[in-house]
Protein backbone atom coordinates (compact mmCIF):
# COMPACT_ATOMS: atom_id res chain seq x y z
CA UNK A 1 0.00 0.00 0.00
CA UNK A 2 1.62 3.74 -1.02
CA UNK A 3 1.24 5.68 2.14
CA UNK A 4 0.14 9.47 1.45
CA UNK A 5 1.79 10.91 4.42
CA UNK A 6 3.26 10.35 7.93
CA UNK A 7 3.90 11.76 11.09
CA UNK A 8 5.96 11.49 13.68
CA UNK A 9 6.94 12.69 17.25
CA UNK A 10 9.60 13.48 18.56
CA UNK A 11 10.78 15.30 22.10
CA UNK A 12 13.07 18.26 23.20
CA UNK A 13 16.56 16.79 24.94
CA UNK A 14 18.41 18.53 27.97
CA UNK A 15 21.59 17.87 28.92
CA UNK A 16 22.29 16.81 32.00
CA UNK A 17 25.55 17.08 31.64
CA UNK A 18 27.89 18.87 28.86
CA UNK A 19 31.47 18.45 29.22
CA UNK A 20 33.32 20.47 26.35
CA UNK A 21 36.98 19.42 25.12
CA UNK A 22 39.00 21.19 23.10
CA UNK A 23 38.45 22.78 19.27
CA UNK A 24 39.03 20.11 16.82
CA UNK A 25 41.11 20.84 13.32
CA UNK A 26 37.35 20.27 11.71
CA UNK A 27 35.74 23.34 13.96
CA UNK A 28 34.00 21.16 15.89
CA UNK A 29 34.40 21.00 19.87
CA UNK A 30 35.17 17.19 21.56
CA UNK A 31 31.81 16.44 23.89
CA UNK A 32 31.25 14.41 26.37
CA UNK A 33 28.04 14.77 27.62
CA UNK A 34 24.71 13.48 28.99
CA UNK A 35 21.51 13.81 27.10
CA UNK A 36 18.33 13.10 28.53
CA UNK A 37 14.61 13.28 26.36
CA UNK A 38 12.15 15.04 28.04
CA UNK A 39 8.30 15.11 26.95
CA UNK A 40 7.98 18.31 25.07
CA UNK A 41 7.21 17.74 21.35
CA UNK A 42 7.29 18.25 17.93
CA UNK A 43 5.05 16.95 15.22
CA UNK A 44 6.80 15.84 12.27
CA UNK A 45 4.36 15.19 9.39
CA UNK A 46 5.89 14.75 5.45
CA UNK A 47 2.72 14.48 2.99
CA UNK A 48 3.57 12.85 -0.96
CA UNK A 49 3.53 15.81 -3.26
CA UNK A 50 4.84 14.95 -7.02
CA UNK A 51 5.91 18.68 -8.00
CA UNK A 52 9.30 17.77 -7.56
CA UNK A 53 9.43 20.34 -4.74
CA UNK A 54 10.17 20.33 -0.77
CA UNK A 55 7.91 22.86 0.94
CA UNK A 56 7.51 23.55 4.34
CA UNK A 57 5.17 24.88 6.77
CA UNK A 58 5.75 25.61 10.29
CA UNK A 59 3.08 26.11 13.36
CA UNK A 60 2.86 26.96 17.00
CA UNK A 61 4.41 29.18 19.11
CA UNK A 62 7.08 31.68 18.25
CA UNK A 63 7.93 30.10 15.15
CA UNK A 64 9.15 33.56 13.19
CA UNK A 65 12.96 32.43 13.49
CA UNK A 66 12.64 28.69 11.72
CA UNK A 67 13.69 28.57 8.31
CA UNK A 68 11.51 27.73 5.46
CA UNK A 69 14.03 26.99 2.84
CA UNK A 70 17.06 24.41 2.84
CA UNK A 71 18.22 25.84 5.77
CA UNK A 72 15.20 24.06 7.82
CA UNK A 73 16.84 20.73 9.16
CA UNK A 74 13.66 19.05 8.34
CA UNK A 75 14.31 19.45 4.41
CA UNK A 76 17.95 18.84 4.83
CA UNK A 77 16.86 15.21 6.43
CA UNK A 78 14.06 14.69 3.75
CA UNK A 79 16.18 15.47 0.81
CA UNK A 80 18.84 12.66 2.90
CA UNK A 81 16.55 10.13 2.92
CA UNK A 82 15.63 10.67 -0.90
CA UNK A 83 19.12 10.91 -2.21
CA UNK A 84 20.03 7.81 -0.58
CA UNK A 85 16.45 5.56 -1.94
CA UNK A 86 17.40 6.65 -5.09
CA UNK A 87 13.89 8.84 -5.86
CA UNK A 88 13.24 12.51 -6.22
CA UNK A 89 12.37 14.73 -3.12
CA UNK A 90 9.00 15.49 -3.28
CA UNK A 91 6.68 16.36 -0.35
CA UNK A 92 5.12 18.89 1.84
CA UNK A 93 6.57 18.80 5.78
CA UNK A 94 4.37 20.68 8.55
CA UNK A 95 6.32 21.04 11.49
CA UNK A 96 4.05 21.35 14.63
CA UNK A 97 6.28 23.07 16.91
CA UNK A 98 6.34 21.91 21.01
CA UNK A 99 10.06 22.94 21.53
CA UNK A 100 10.53 26.54 21.95
CA UNK A 101 12.70 27.61 18.56
CA UNK A 102 16.81 28.49 19.71
CA UNK A 103 16.40 27.23 23.40
CA UNK A 104 19.09 25.14 23.86
CA UNK A 105 16.34 22.46 23.63
CA UNK A 106 17.10 20.63 20.09
CA UNK A 107 14.26 21.54 18.42
CA UNK A 108 15.74 21.71 14.71
CA UNK A 109 17.91 18.53 15.30
CA UNK A 110 14.29 17.07 16.41
CA UNK A 111 12.83 17.71 13.73
CA UNK A 112 15.75 16.41 11.41
CA UNK A 113 15.27 13.08 13.13
CA UNK A 114 11.34 13.11 12.96
CA UNK A 115 11.93 13.69 9.30
CA UNK A 116 14.59 10.98 9.07
CA UNK A 117 12.18 8.66 10.39
CA UNK A 118 8.93 9.97 8.77
CA UNK A 119 10.58 10.37 4.67
CA UNK A 120 12.23 6.22 5.30
CA UNK A 121 8.39 4.78 6.03
CA UNK A 122 6.69 7.56 3.71
CA UNK A 123 8.79 5.99 0.55
CA UNK A 124 9.47 2.59 2.13
CA UNK A 125 13.10 2.96 2.10
CA UNK A 126 13.26 0.36 4.92
CA UNK A 127 16.49 1.86 6.17
CA UNK A 128 17.81 0.41 9.44
CA UNK A 129 18.80 1.98 12.43
CA UNK A 130 22.68 2.21 11.43
CA UNK A 131 21.85 3.86 8.38
CA UNK A 132 19.58 6.48 9.75
CA UNK A 133 22.27 7.18 12.66
CA UNK A 134 24.91 7.66 9.67
CA UNK A 135 22.53 9.86 8.18
CA UNK A 136 21.70 11.42 11.30
CA UNK A 137 24.86 12.25 12.22
CA UNK A 138 25.62 14.08 9.35
CA UNK A 139 23.07 16.54 9.70
CA UNK A 140 23.81 17.72 13.33
CA UNK A 141 25.46 16.74 16.94
CA UNK A 142 22.13 15.94 18.59
CA UNK A 143 20.13 14.04 15.84
CA UNK A 144 21.62 10.72 16.35
CA UNK A 145 20.52 11.22 19.73
CA UNK A 146 16.88 12.05 19.08
CA UNK A 147 16.39 9.29 16.87
CA UNK A 148 16.76 7.10 20.29
CA UNK A 149 15.54 9.22 22.75
CA UNK A 150 15.65 7.75 26.70
CA UNK A 151 19.28 9.04 28.30
CA UNK A 152 22.64 8.56 26.58
CA UNK A 153 26.28 9.47 26.55
CA UNK A 154 26.98 11.44 23.63
CA UNK A 155 30.72 11.48 22.69
CA UNK A 156 32.97 12.86 19.49
CA UNK A 157 30.74 16.28 18.86
CA UNK A 158 27.84 14.13 20.29
CA UNK A 159 26.99 11.97 17.82
CA UNK A 160 28.45 8.75 18.92
CA UNK A 161 25.51 7.65 21.26
CA UNK A 162 25.44 4.81 24.01
CA UNK A 163 22.08 4.39 26.80
CA UNK A 164 22.51 5.21 29.83
CA UNK A 165 20.96 3.58 32.63
CA UNK A 166 18.54 5.69 34.74
CA UNK A 167 16.03 4.67 37.41
CA UNK A 168 12.36 6.33 37.26
CA UNK A 169 11.21 9.19 35.83
CA UNK A 170 12.74 12.71 36.24
CA UNK A 171 10.56 16.08 36.67
CA UNK A 172 11.48 19.10 35.45
CA UNK A 173 10.47 22.65 34.97
CA UNK A 174 11.81 24.67 32.11
CA UNK A 175 11.56 28.15 32.11
CA UNK A 176 11.50 29.38 27.97
CA UNK A 177 13.03 32.68 27.91
CA UNK A 178 11.85 35.93 25.30
CA UNK A 179 14.48 34.77 22.23
CA UNK A 180 16.80 32.42 21.52
CA UNK A 181 20.55 32.11 22.07
CA UNK A 182 22.85 31.61 18.98
CA UNK A 183 24.62 28.01 19.45
CA UNK A 184 28.18 29.18 17.72
CA UNK A 185 28.06 32.78 19.95
CA UNK A 186 27.43 30.48 23.25
CA UNK A 187 30.56 28.39 22.02
CA UNK A 188 32.63 31.61 20.72
CA UNK A 189 32.38 32.98 24.37
CA UNK A 190 33.37 29.98 25.83
CA UNK A 191 36.52 29.86 23.28
CA UNK A 192 37.02 33.34 24.84
CA UNK A 193 36.83 32.62 28.66
CA UNK A 194 38.97 29.80 28.08
CA UNK A 195 41.68 31.81 26.55
CA UNK A 196 45.05 30.68 25.36
CA UNK A 197 44.33 27.57 28.37
CA UNK A 198 41.68 25.27 26.71
CA UNK A 199 40.99 21.91 28.96
CA UNK A 200 43.29 18.61 26.89
CA UNK A 201 39.64 16.78 27.49
CA UNK A 202 35.93 17.07 27.99
CA UNK A 203 35.04 16.64 31.37
CA UNK A 204 33.51 13.50 32.93
CA UNK A 205 29.70 13.12 33.88
CA UNK A 206 30.24 10.14 36.13
CA UNK A 207 28.61 12.00 38.99
CA UNK A 208 25.16 12.38 36.85
CA UNK A 209 26.20 8.71 35.18
CA UNK A 210 26.00 7.25 38.99
CA UNK A 211 22.81 9.63 40.37
CA UNK A 212 21.29 8.43 37.52
CA UNK A 213 21.94 4.28 37.97
CA UNK A 214 21.21 4.83 41.88
CA UNK A 215 17.45 7.02 40.84
CA UNK A 216 18.57 9.33 43.46
CA UNK A 217 17.38 13.13 42.53
CA UNK A 218 19.22 14.72 45.16
CA UNK A 219 22.70 13.58 43.77
CA UNK A 220 21.45 14.65 40.79
CA UNK A 221 20.47 17.84 41.34
CA UNK A 222 24.02 18.48 42.62
CA UNK A 223 25.80 16.55 39.86
CA UNK A 224 23.79 18.78 37.03
CA UNK A 225 26.74 19.90 34.98
CA UNK A 226 27.22 22.50 32.16
CA UNK A 227 30.17 24.03 30.52
CA UNK A 228 27.93 26.28 27.84
CA UNK A 229 26.66 27.51 31.29
CA UNK A 230 29.00 30.36 32.18
CA UNK A 231 29.36 32.07 28.34
CA UNK A 232 25.43 31.68 27.89
CA UNK A 233 25.28 33.40 31.41
CA UNK A 234 27.92 35.84 30.20
CA UNK A 235 25.25 36.67 27.35
CA UNK A 236 22.09 36.55 29.19
CA UNK A 237 22.73 37.74 32.69
CA UNK A 238 18.91 37.55 33.33
CA UNK A 239 19.44 33.37 33.23
CA UNK A 240 21.27 33.76 37.25
CA UNK A 241 17.75 35.57 38.21
CA UNK A 242 16.19 32.09 36.75
CA UNK A 243 18.59 29.96 38.24
CA UNK A 244 18.36 31.63 42.11
CA UNK A 245 14.49 31.57 41.56
CA UNK A 246 14.62 28.17 40.84
CA UNK A 247 16.98 27.10 44.30
CA UNK A 248 14.45 29.60 46.02
CA UNK A 249 11.80 27.64 45.10
CA UNK A 250 13.08 24.28 46.56
CA UNK A 251 14.26 23.17 43.04
CA UNK A 252 17.02 19.97 43.75
CA UNK A 253 18.96 21.38 40.69
CA UNK A 254 18.89 23.66 38.27
CA UNK A 255 21.41 23.46 34.92
CA UNK A 256 21.11 25.67 31.30
CA UNK A 257 19.94 23.62 28.85
CA UNK A 258 23.04 22.99 26.13
CA UNK A 259 23.43 26.01 24.50
CA UNK A 260 20.67 27.90 26.26
CA UNK A 261 18.59 30.04 27.22
CA UNK A 262 16.49 27.35 28.67
CA UNK A 263 16.71 26.86 32.08
CA UNK A 264 15.89 22.97 33.46
CA UNK A 265 14.73 23.03 36.98
CA UNK A 266 14.86 19.76 38.69
CA UNK A 267 11.87 18.87 40.96
CA UNK A 268 11.85 16.48 43.86
CA UNK A 269 8.62 15.21 43.22
CA UNK A 270 5.53 15.36 40.80
CA UNK A 271 3.69 17.78 43.28
CA UNK A 272 6.90 20.26 43.39
CA UNK A 273 7.64 20.40 39.92
CA UNK A 274 3.29 21.58 39.76
CA UNK A 275 4.40 24.33 42.66
CA UNK A 276 7.41 25.19 41.58
CA UNK A 277 6.17 25.92 37.94
CA UNK A 278 3.25 27.68 38.96
CA UNK A 279 5.10 30.12 41.10
CA UNK A 280 7.83 30.71 38.94
CA UNK A 281 5.79 32.04 36.42
CA UNK A 282 4.85 34.59 39.32
CA UNK A 283 8.35 35.89 39.09
CA UNK A 284 8.44 37.20 35.88
CA UNK A 285 12.13 36.06 34.88
CA UNK A 286 11.11 33.93 31.55
CA UNK A 287 9.04 34.60 29.13
CA UNK A 288 6.83 31.06 29.57
CA UNK A 289 7.36 28.13 31.99
CA UNK A 290 6.40 24.08 31.06
CA UNK A 291 6.37 21.35 32.53
CA UNK A 292 8.28 18.12 31.33
CA UNK A 293 9.78 14.43 32.47
CA UNK A 294 12.08 12.34 31.02
CA UNK A 295 13.36 10.20 29.95
CA UNK A 296 10.53 9.47 26.90
CA UNK A 297 11.30 7.71 23.79
CA UNK A 298 13.35 9.33 20.17
CA UNK A 299 11.36 9.85 17.11
CA UNK A 300 8.35 7.56 16.68
CA UNK A 301 5.63 7.24 13.95
CA UNK A 302 2.23 8.55 15.36
CA UNK A 303 -0.07 8.53 12.11
P1 LIG B 1 21.08 23.89 18.54
O1 LIG B 1 20.48 22.58 18.07
O2 LIG B 1 21.92 24.58 17.50
O3 LIG B 1 21.68 23.81 19.90
P2 LIG B 1 18.78 25.09 19.70
O4 LIG B 1 18.42 23.83 20.35
O5 LIG B 1 19.21 26.20 20.58
O6 LIG B 1 19.86 24.88 18.62
P3 LIG B 1 16.77 25.13 17.63
O7 LIG B 1 15.35 25.21 18.01
O8 LIG B 1 17.29 23.85 17.10
O9 LIG B 1 17.60 25.64 18.87
O10 LIG B 1 17.03 26.32 16.59
C1 LIG B 1 18.29 26.84 16.28
C2 LIG B 1 18.23 27.45 14.89
O11 LIG B 1 18.14 26.38 13.95
C3 LIG B 1 16.99 28.30 14.61
O12 LIG B 1 17.17 29.63 14.96
C4 LIG B 1 16.81 28.12 13.12
O13 LIG B 1 17.47 29.14 12.40
C5 LIG B 1 17.48 26.81 12.77
N1 LIG B 1 16.56 25.73 12.33
C6 LIG B 1 16.72 24.97 11.25
N2 LIG B 1 15.73 24.05 11.13
C7 LIG B 1 14.92 24.25 12.17
C8 LIG B 1 13.72 23.60 12.60
N3 LIG B 1 13.18 22.60 11.91
N4 LIG B 1 13.15 24.04 13.72
C9 LIG B 1 13.72 25.05 14.43
N5 LIG B 1 14.83 25.71 14.06
C10 LIG B 1 15.44 25.32 12.94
Amino acid sequence: MTLQSVTVRVPAKVNLHLGVGPLRSDGKHELHTIYHAVSLFDEVTIERTDDGKVSVEVIGEHVADVPLGDDNLAVQAVRAVASLAGIDASARITLDKGIPVGGGLAGGSADAAAALVAGDALWQAGFDRRTLEQLASGLGSDVAFLLHGGTALGTGHGEVVSPVLSRGEWHWVLAVAETGLSTPRVYAELDRQRGTDPPAEASSADGVVSALRAGDVVALGMALKNDLQSPALQLRPNLGKVLDAGRELGAVGGIVSGSGPTVALLARTPGDAIRIASELSGYDVCRAVRRASGPVPGARIVA
